[in-house]
């Protein structure tokens, strides 16, 4: 599903109840909203396409993903926030014996598993879970490295280097932390976050309909964009974030259709 023309993406569009959004570089850029961003999304609500948040931010709760888009003037409730986060508690979810697990994450994200009914610091975990720890320290990573050593699965929420906080400026992201407890373990984690089928099965799941309803927005090729490419999924890069149009020619990840921006979108229904 690659490199439509105008008429297939509208053919397309007829089928998409859902949109599943990328948050920055989408809606906003380093936490100053685009001008046309609640206009976008009133114009999904009036043609009746309900959408998620999509984030690979698992360091925030759910409330603080909340509060942060709604500073943004961007409004959203509980059901429309899909963090790496809160795909890996769907994911623990469908296994068997999932309850007790060691987590090392934000105190707010431990509120988050704690309300889904984790043990988040078992004796005998059957987990070692690592989400975008803030707080991680020498004693969590010491912990975490001995039950990994004894054989107890290793789930990592996502596996981005580095989070971008300013161009040019990034700080150590969950895949660096997991990084570390590979170098001492030996063991990879498994990661659920974009752009991995876990948090496709996620989001499918949350939105109650089928991959062929559903659409995926956003400006990344190698995260949101290989997603859609890897599913199958129709997927729309947005030019207003990341990546440049030039850039498109060499990636191995090419998107259904490109659009300078968000809103656009509605000039194909
Ligand atoms: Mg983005």
């Amino acid at each position: 599903m690659i490199n439509l023309n105008e008429h297939q993406i509208r053919e397309k569009l007829k089928n998409i109840e859902a949109f599943v959004l990328d948050q920055d570089g989408t809606l906003y850029l380093e936490y100053q909203p685009f001008s046309w961003t609640v206009e976008f999304l009133e114009g999904l609500q009036e043609r009746g396409i309900q959408y998620l948040f999509l984030s690979n931010n698992s360091s925030k709760s759910v409330k603080e993903h909340i509060k942060k888009l709604s500073n943004l003037n961007i409004k959203a409730n509980a059901e429309q926030i899909l963090s790496s986060g809160e795909a890996t508690i769907e994911y623990l979810k469908s296994l068997k014996s999932w309850q007790d697990i060691y987590l090392l994450a934000t105190p707010e994200v431990e509120k988050d598993f704690q309300n889904s009914g984790f043990n988040i610091d078992a004796e005998k975990p059957k987990y070692v879970v690592l989400a975008y720890d803030l707080t991680f320290t020498f004693k969590k990573l010491d912990r975490a490295a001995r039950y990994v050593r004894r054989g107890v699965p290793f789930i990592a929420t996502h596996a981005d280097n580095n989070w971008m906080i300013g161009p040019n400026d990034f700080r150590p992201d969950v895949g660096a932390l997991a990084a570390a407890i590979t170098a001492t373990t030996k063991v990879e984690a498994k990661f659920i976050g974009k752009p991995n089928m876990e948090m496709v099965n996620a989001f499918l799941r949350r939105l109650g309909v089928s991959k062929e309803k559903v659409a995926i927005m956003g400006d990344r090729l190698d995260t949101d964009i290989r997603m859609g490419h890897e599913n199958d999924i129709l997927n729309f890069l947005v030019l207003s974030g990341k990546t440049k149009a030039h850039e498109l020619e060499s990636s191995p990840y090419q998107p259904s259709f490109v659009i300078e921006k968000s809103i656009d979108i509605l000039n194909y229904f």
